[in-house]
């Protein structure tokens, strides 16, 4: 069995009693940075073999780990915060297992994208996620497409780009187009921005963005 753990995304008391469990049962936990995983496990007592498996080798790790899950073992992938697969490496062993006819489960728990949405204010009962946008090539081609989108938008953007995010918006979604802004979610120093997408670049420009960010759009009208 190939089980996707996901992992707290700043408090640790969002950690699940089974994803405790299955940790400890697990053969061999996957981690996306075992430095940084290692200190979760540390702090639940949780001694299960440890390895990395992170976008520079997944490619090469992968049929390693499908053979040892065909000889029966448990194998639990973690990426370093949230949920595995959700702009983080996952996918591919997903898809690789399923191929070999071995059973994944992926754990209900902590993700930064749902909480952003369901506290943004926004509509929150239909949604498209887009995960992170393209640093330079296709950015705009893909802003523009989310511009006419009626759904609701959720993404995630590094601090140093969001100032800059915003400015490549407002042309394409208008000053007056609703968001939120939610930051370093289940944290100390958890805050919030809602308003318009002008309010946005003002608020922004004048409190320099720093820590983790998920940025909730409102769709367009028709
Ligand atoms: N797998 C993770 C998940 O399930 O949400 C996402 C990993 S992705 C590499 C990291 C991005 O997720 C950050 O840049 C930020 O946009 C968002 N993120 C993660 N933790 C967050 C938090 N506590 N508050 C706000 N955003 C967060």
């Amino acid at each position: 069995m190939l089980y996707l753990i996901p992992t707290p995304i700043g408090n640790l008391e969002d950690i699940t009693l089974r994803a405790i469990r299955l940790l400890k049962e697990s053969d061999l936990i996957l981690a996306e940075d075992t430095r940084v995983s290692s200190k979760l496990l540390k702090h639940f007592e949780i001694q299960s073999p440890i390895e990395s498996f992170h976008m520079h080798n997944e490619h090469y790790k992968t049929p390693k780990i499908i053979d040892l899950l065909k000889k029966g073992k448990t194998i639990a992938a973690i990426s370093d915060a949230g949920t595995p697969g959700i702009s983080d490496p996952g996918f591919l062993l997903v898809r690789a297992a399923l191929e070999s006819q071995i059973e994944v489960q992926c754990l209900p728990g902590p993700t930064a994208l749902i909480p952003a949405l369901v506290q943004s204010g926004i509509p929150c009962d239909r949604f498209v996620f887009e995960g992170f946008l393209p640093p330079k090539k296709g950015r705009v081609t893909r802003l523009e497409t989310m511009a006419r989108e009626t759904k609701t938008l959720v993404f995630y953007e590094s601090p140093h780009k969001l100032i800059k995010l915003f400015e490549q918006m407002l042309p394409l979604f208008g000053p007056e187009r609703k968001l939120a802004v939610l930051r370093e979610l289940s944290k100390l120093f958890e805050s919030s921005f809602r308003g318009t997408l002008e309010e946005a670049c003002t608020f922004f420009n004048a409190n320099s963005p720093k820590g983790e960010f998920v940025i909730v759009v409102e769709g367009v009208k028709n």
